[in-house]
């Protein structure tokens, strides 16, 4: 498996440790850890931007190659 090139970044500081984003993850790339949300499992994630979009706090930011997002919401 070829884990994709791109940046996937969890800002601790706006993070609330709700866990959405660990929910969402189809792929049970993040972990709620301390009250924060942390990719714990990098090259499972295939940045699919599905956490980004839920996080109403804005602390992730999801982009780069092989990204399938739609811009178009
Ligand atoms: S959805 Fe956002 S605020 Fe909630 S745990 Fe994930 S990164 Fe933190
Ligand atoms: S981009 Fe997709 S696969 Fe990667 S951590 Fe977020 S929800 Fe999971």
């Amino acid at each position: 498996m070829v884990e994709p090139k791109g940046t996937r970044q969890f800002d601790t500081g706006r993070c609330i440790g709700c866990g959405v984003c660990a929910d969402v993850c189809p792929n049970e790339a993040i972990e709620v850890i301390n009250g924060v949300a942390a990719l714990t499992h990098p090259e499972k994630c295939e940045i699919c931007g599905i956490c980004e979009e839920i996080c109403e706090q804005g602390a992730i930011k999801i982009s780069g190659e092989g990204s399938d997002k739609d811009e178009t919401k």
